[in-house]
């Protein structure tokens, strides 16, 4: 893939593309059953007088997302869907038959690979053994299991509605009919300590899952654990149980390719792979964010919070709620941030591909991180050291557009301050589950 950074009069750099990035594609779905209080995600509690079914308005919903992606279809054309990516919130309350007809529709309007990896994300809570088999026979081909942990004590404390038997007994199924699992766990829960997670990592082990991903617990603002937080583990026993989890999973062969998740050679998740390589996706359903390449921009797409808000507006014609192209002044922290959690790093001619720009316009920072031993000095390479892997967020901030503008273009006003709605410190990038979770 060959790209060319023009220099336009005044030496306004364009990015300009002559290939576009691999395509995913991102659907969410936002209702859970319960908040959970540590929970900054677009997900609305089901607030149901009788049953889930009564409550959750899966037709519509459904139709509202075909219909979304309908819409979009000019912003994609010709392009071919590598991945799909059903996050949520809880997308398990949707039946098989509704994931069935979503996918049909999907396949019937977008080329999907046929080699495509699917992922839906599942809560134990909505475990149904012939419910995963449905999603299965649907198309799905990977389950994402939100366990969180496999001790009703911490259950408890995250308000889960899950216990540890539901938790093991979906991690079961999944296993058995997926093969392709993921299971989240968290760490550094109040009261934690290390013993409990290793056992923890453990429970999960025993399953012998292709992959998995640790998540520190933290305290978001808009949450329930924000206004009245719990007493956490201290920086020392978070920082005590993050390396005895990283050890274990290590012995056990599973490789750490990203800042939270582990796999098993071979078993990593392209979709979110293909977020942290700055791939393009289109995210379609309520509150979901895209970001689409084109030949001369990027743009960056955010639909419509609150599902009601979202059910009209795309009846309407109108989910999207906001649409913004990128800066080139923001583009190379944008592919920073997400490159950056890959344990590896990426090639250094990646930045060119996807940016559309000179790596000239980070040479400072990149010699401020290597200089500081955050970053690896091969030339070839942009990856984190195992220091700038421990203050990945020192790292990342080198690369702000503030930062490159005092170091690289003093006052150059395309380097526009990062307040909108469209930061990446706000957009999903998938979800194992959804980053930044
Ligand atoms: S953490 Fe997951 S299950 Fe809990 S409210 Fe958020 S999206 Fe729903």
């Amino acid at each position: 893939m060959s790209v060319i950074a023009t220099i336009e009069a005044g030496s306004l750099l364009r990015p300009s593309f002559t290939a576009l990035p691999p395509l995913a594609l991102y659907v969410h779905v936002p209702w859970c059953l319960r908040k959970c209080p540590y929970c900054d995600f677009n997900s609305h509690e089901l607030r149901a007088a009788g049953s889930v079914q009564d409550a959750l308005p899966e037709d519509a919903y459904v139709d509202a997302l075909i219909a979304d992606l309908e819409r979009a279809l000019p912003s994609i054309w010709g392009r071919i869907v590598g991945s799909v990516f059903i996050g949520g919130g809880t997308p398990s309350l949707l039946s098989a038959a509704a994931i069935d007809r979503f996918l049909g529709a999907v396949r019937a309007r977008v080329s999907v690979r046929p080699d495509a990896e699917i992922t839906l994300e599942a809560n134990p809570g909505t475990f149904e053994r012939a419910r995963f088999a449905g999603y299965f026979a649907a198309g799905v081909n990977r389950l994402s299991l939100g366990v969180q942990s496999f001790d009703d004590r911490f259950l408890k404390v995250l308000g889960r509605v899950h216990g540890a038997d539901e938790a093991r007994r979906a991690a079961e199924s999944a296993l058995m009919i997926f093969g392709n699992v993921n299971l989240d766990l968290m760490y550094a829960l109040p009261g934690q300590m290390p013993d409990d997670a290793a056992r923890d990592v453990s429970s999960a082990l025993s399953f012998a899952p292709p992959h998995l991903s640790f998540y520190q617990l933290t305290l978001e603002p808009n949450t329930l654990f924000h206004r009245h937080p719990p007493s956490l583990p201290d920086d020392e026993t978070a920082a005590d149980i993050e390396d005895e989890v990283q050890a274990m999973l290590g012995r056990a062969g599973y490789g750490h390719y990203e800042t939270s998740a582990h796999a098993k050679p071979g078993w990593q998740c392209r979709h979110n792979v293909n977020y942290w390589r700055f791939g393009d996706y289109l995210g379609i359903g309520a509150g979901a964010h895209s970001k689409l390449s084109f030949p001369d921009r990027v743009m960056r797409e955010i639909r419509w919070k609150q599902p009601k808000r979202y059910l009209e507006a795309v009846t309407q014609g109108t989910p999207v709620q906001e649409s913004v192209e990128v800066s080139r002044g923001d583009l190379p922290f944008e592919f920073m941030l997400n490159a950056l959690r890959l344990t590896a790093g990426v090639p250094a001619s990646l930045f060119v591909e996807r940016t559309g720009l000179p790596l000239s316009v980070i040479a400072q920072p990149i010699a401020e991180a290597t200089r500081k031993g955050l970053l690896d000095p091969d030339p070839a390479l942009l990856a984190p050291t195992l220091l700038g892997r421990r203050f990945l967020n020192d790292l990342q901030e080198l690369f702000l557009p503030e930062k490159a503008a005092s170091q690289k273009v003093g006052s150059d006003s395309t380097f526009v301050a990062r307040d909108s709605a469209l930061s990446p410190a706000r957009m999903q990038v998938g979800s194992d589950p959804t980053f930044p979770r």
